[in-house]
């Protein structure tokens, strides 16, 4: 596999993405990786975009790998005094050297440069061995619609930890948006797919949204496959049970693939890796058109996460 793209979403992303870029070290490939930012805000006059900054730090090893998100050796002098004048989300800090990816990224949006050149320019700092692309340049955010109200994912997420029932999602601008450049053609091109196990609804379910990328993963000659991120009927990390709750996907690998669906039955997916406990799955899905095999899925350690990109690209190149 010379020419590889990826779907990702942020932390979960970002953790395959940098066990695929180790795995196939050496071998000259080509990492492109598809986005998700539909988490995109707009907060004290800076844009925010969490899954390109979790993929980046994750990526150049500047991340807190032990705190799972932001950047290691951190400190939130700036948000402090931002609450301190009431600027902002009082329940939502953002680190120091965060807010200067955000101060650097925004002065170069208000410069008229297109978010996919900013990323573009921002990554080159370091040698992240994959090109970082997102899904589109036209801001997309999504919003969640719950008893309380309507607010932004980073709100219900952060702030209500996912506990407030969510009855649905609007992601908001996805419909009129645009794949940012490259996008679409890294699809195309891509001698395999791989969808990070990241959230469905929330990561990589905007990517999906955003038309034409659906249809480029419907048309490219590359197998797409995808790894779940849900093991034994939970959540490895983080609370997307409540996001497949809300869409009524049960918390559960094979119906996360149902979700997804088969390329041949006009979903997208052609493989999907299942973990060992979930073995039992694998005959169901072979009769719906996906190709399932059962390996671990836990990235605990470097060693297995990079197993497991290794699994993907098998099961790939199996197709
Ligand atoms: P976010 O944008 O930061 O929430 O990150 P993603 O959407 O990219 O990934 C979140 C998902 O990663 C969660 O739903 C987890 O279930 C999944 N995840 C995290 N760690 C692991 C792991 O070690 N193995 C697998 N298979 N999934 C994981
Ligand atoms: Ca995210």
């Amino acid at each position: 596999m010379k020419d590889v793209v990826v779907l990702s979403g942020g932390v979960g992303g970002a953790r395959f993405t940098r066990a695929l870029r180790d795995a196939a070290a050496g071998q000259g490939m080509r990492i492109r990786v598809i986005v998700n930012t539909a988490d995109d805000m707009w907060m004290a006059g800076l844009r925010i975009c969490p899954d390109l900054d979790s993929v980046t730090y994750t990526l150049a090893g500047v991340n807190d790998e032990q705190r799972g998100w932001g950047r290691i050796g951190e400190t939130e002098r700036v948000s402090a005094e931002l609450h301190a004048w009431g600027i902002g989300w009082p329940w939502f800090t953002l680190g120091d050297l965060d807010l200067g990816m955000h101060i650097a990224r925004t002065s170069l949006l208000r410069d008229g440069v297109p978010l996919s050149e900013a990323v573009a320019r921002l990554t080159s700092r370091w040698d992240l061995g994959a090109e970082l692309m997102p899904m589109t340049d036209d801001e997309v955010e999504t919003h969640v619609v719950t008893g309380e109200g309507t607010m932004h994912f980073q709100e219900w997420w952060t702030r209500h930890r996912a506990k407030l029932p969510a009855l649905g999602f609007d992601i908001r601008g996805a419909a009129e948006a645009v794949p940012a450049p490259g996008v679409v053609e890294a699809v195309l091109e891509a001698d395999a797919v791989l969808f990070a196990p990241s959230n469905p609804v929330v990561s990589i379910g905007p990517i999906l949204s955003v038309p034409g990328i659906r249809e480029a993963l419907a048309s490219t000659s590359a197998p797409v496959v995808g790894v779940s991120p849900i093991i034994g009927g939970s959540v490895v990390r983080g609370m997307a049970d409540a996001c497949l709750t809300a869409v009524g996907t049960a918390t559960d690998a094979a119906a996360v693939a149902r979700r997804y669906g088969a390329r041949s039955d006009g979903g997208v997916l052609d493989g999907w890796l299942v973990d060992l406990v979930d073995a039992h799955e694998v005959g169901e899905l072979a009769t719906r058109g996906i190709t399932a095999r059962a390996v671990p899925l836990w990235m605990t350690e470097a060693e297995a996460a990079q197993r497991l990109a290794r699994d993907a690209l098998a099961l790939a190149g199996s197709l």
